[in-house]
């Protein structure tokens, strides 16, 4: 089995050089144990954090260790009864080829026409259920608000966007970075406007889309972002603080929003959060958001790379914005 371990922690922006790809004997499984062959496998933004000393939002890796993430495989050897051999499951296990997992440990998936495996690690999954608990629960987003979604073309801001344009928002606008993703949003996805942040400040921008202000601020961004969208709310405004993409590199702590007294005034509130306290909402977010995508309402874009060897590749690009919806490693076919 190969599988991808860090090798050294980076200083700002990571390089290859800070990861290493080992082949390593696989053991046969114990007792309530399954062989995992790994069809597709994720990259994500926390991942950034994991690669620091010290706990972001998820515990880090250590050096020398295997690095894992979400991943969905089929179970080709099993000595578990509750997972048999052929299963689809999800784990937090890959960034390798094949895993001996605890059955304990992996979740068995169900295989729906119209839905592959890799929707299970983006809109079915961990961004989509994050997008769901963001908008609906953090924000509280109700019927005619006006939404703003920054980082709106990734995995996570193509489908808060669309939820909030399904549930009657009375404008939604999003941000991302290059023309390409801001055509999407408007054309595809039913943004009422779009705007690359390289354009000029982001206060201005936001104020051309936004003229009539903003209710619910979803930010995945964070910096200049967060502090456009405190300038932009309404009256009790909302926000969800999901992420700070824009600072994960960052070697000091970023400048703050400098107009926080502005929440005062506005009565503003915002909220941060992280899914995975938030389990208690995946059965409804299954069953509407399988729904929404199977009926054709919801759309769904993935950029999909292929191979293990080009999966560190992969996740720098997917940090400097190379991906558009849910970016996805394709380790298998099966
Ligand atoms: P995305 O699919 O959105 O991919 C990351 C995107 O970030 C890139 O495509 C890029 O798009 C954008 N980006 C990179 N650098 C910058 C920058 N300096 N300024 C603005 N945008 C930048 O990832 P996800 O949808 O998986 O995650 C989105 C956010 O949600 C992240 O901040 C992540 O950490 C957070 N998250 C939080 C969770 C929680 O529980 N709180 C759970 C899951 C995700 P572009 O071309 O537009 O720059």
């Amino acid at each position: 089995t190969r599988e991808w371990q860090l090798a050294a922690r980076p200083h700002g922006e990571p390089t290859p050089d800070d990861f290493r790809l080992v082949e390593l004997e696989r053991p046969g499984p114990a007792e309530g144990q399954v062989v995992v062959r790994m069809l597709v496998m994720s990259v994500d933004p926390y991942m950034r954090g994991r690669m620091n000393a010290g706990k972001s939002y998820a515990a880090p890796w250590e050096i020398g260790e295997t690095m894992k993430g979400g991943a969905v495989g089929r179970v080709v050897e099993s000595r578990s009864p509750a997972v048999p051999e052929g299963s689809l499951v999800l784990a937090d296990a890959a960034w390798r080829d094949v895993a001996v997992l605890d059955a304990a440990h992996v979740r068995v998936l169900p295989e729906l026409p119209g839905i592959p495996p890799s929707y299970y690690l983006g809109v079915l999954g961990m961004p989509g259920l994050t997008a769901w608990v963001g908008l609906f629960r953090m924000a509280e987003f109700r019927e005619a608000d006006a939404v703003f979604v920054s980082g709106a073309a990734g995995a996570v801001g193509s489908l808060v966007g669309q939820f909030a344009r399904l549930n009657g928002a009375s404008r939604v606008v999003g941000s991302a970075g290059t023309p390409e993703k801001v055509r999407w949003l408007t054309g595809e996805l039913g943004f009422d406007a779009a705007f690359d942040y390289h354009d000029g400040p982001v206060a201005e921008l936001l104020r051309d889309a936004a003229p009539e202000g903003i209710d619910v601020f979803f930010d995945n961004v964070g910096g200049e972002h967060l502090e456009a969208a405190i300038g932009a709310f309404n009256e009790h405004g909302r926000g969800a603080l999901c992420g700070a993409i824009s600072g994960y590199n960052a070697v000091e702590p970023p400048p703050g929003p400098r107009n926080m007294f502005l929440m005062v005034g506005k009565k503003l509130s915002l909220r941060g959060f992280i899914v995975g306290d938030h389990t208690d909402m995946r059965d409804e977010f299954t069953t509407k958001v399988t729904r929404m995508v199977t009926s054709g309402d919801l759309v769904v874009r993935e950029t999909v790379r292929d191979g293990l060897d080009d999966a560190v590749d992969t996740f720098l690009d997917l940090l400097r914005g190379g991906n558009t919806g849910k970016m996805i490693v394709k380790l298998a076919e099966g």
